[in-house]
């Protein structure tokens, strides 16, 4: 079965494009019904509040919520990041919905806004373990989201060092507020069916996360943290 793609919004074609690279269908998915015909989905970065409201018009977030419980493999990258934590904060947006399943709490547009955008230099063990290759990969981070916390069930793959965003004033106090002593950030996890980087892997040529994400197996039990009512903005 193909790779669903959400496409409302963002970058569903490089997602597309990415996942052609290494031999597989990914197909677009903007209504309901599709969902039945693909075995995981990506949710790409973009610009979260839009995709919202995208999925609230075209009443996805049901069959969303659903197809993350069932615990098949979904990838959130970005913005689609932002769509599965359970929570999110940083900037008022007036109750946009989340998808959610994925126990976290995720902060919008942490490292600053476009002009703040940067690569980074990740290490990323598990990544170089499964896929081969170097064992850090070439980020890239344009108006990141960072995670501030994680439930148990939450394995962390990646994190950050706040100063490689080179944007040390920006927002400081947020900034220090968030970052423990190592002054490192969260930027990509794992929780069952769930797999969320903050950044973009589909704008690189390094088909890792790609490859990694197609070895996920759905998981048979059912997500219990993904529901409507618990997930929502501060
Ligand atoms: N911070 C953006 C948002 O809130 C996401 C940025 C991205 O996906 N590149 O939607």
């Amino acid at each position: 079965m193909a790779v669903g793609v959400l496409a409302l919004q963002g970058s569903f074609n490089e997602h597309i494009a990415a996942l052609r690279r290494i031999g597989v269908k990914g197909v677009e998915i903007r209504k309901a019904e599709q969902l039945e015909n693909v075995s995981s989905l990506i949710i790409p970065g973009g610009e979260s509040t839009t995709m919202a409201k995208l999925a609230e018009l075209h009443n996805l977030f049901p069959a969303l919520r659903e197809f993350v419980k069932m615990g098949k493999p979904v990838w959130g990258t970005c913005a689609g990041l932002i769509f599965l934590a359970n929570k999110a904060t940083g900037q008022k947006t007036g109750g946009q919905e989340l998808v959610g399943g994925l126990d976290c709490t995720v902060h919008r547009n942490f490292f600053g806004s476009q002009i703040q955008s940067f690569e980074a230099e990740l290490p990323v063990p598990e990544l170089a373990a499964t896929e081969g290759g170097p064992p850090s990969f070439r980020a890239v981070f344009i108006r990141a989201p960072a995670i501030l916390d994680v439930g148990p069930d939450v394995e962390v793959l990646a994190s950050v060092s706040i100063q490689s965003s080179k944007n040390v004033d920006f927002n400081s106090t947020l900034q220090e507020e968030s970052a423990e002593s190592d002054s490192k950030v969260i930027v990509a996890v794992k929780q069952g069916n769930i797999l969320a980087t903050a950044f973009h892997p589909e704008l690189t040529i390094d088909s890792r996360w790609h490859s990694y994400f197609m070895k996920m197996s759905p998981t048979s039990n059912e997500i219990t943290a993904a529901s409507s009512s618990s997930n929502y903005y501060d």
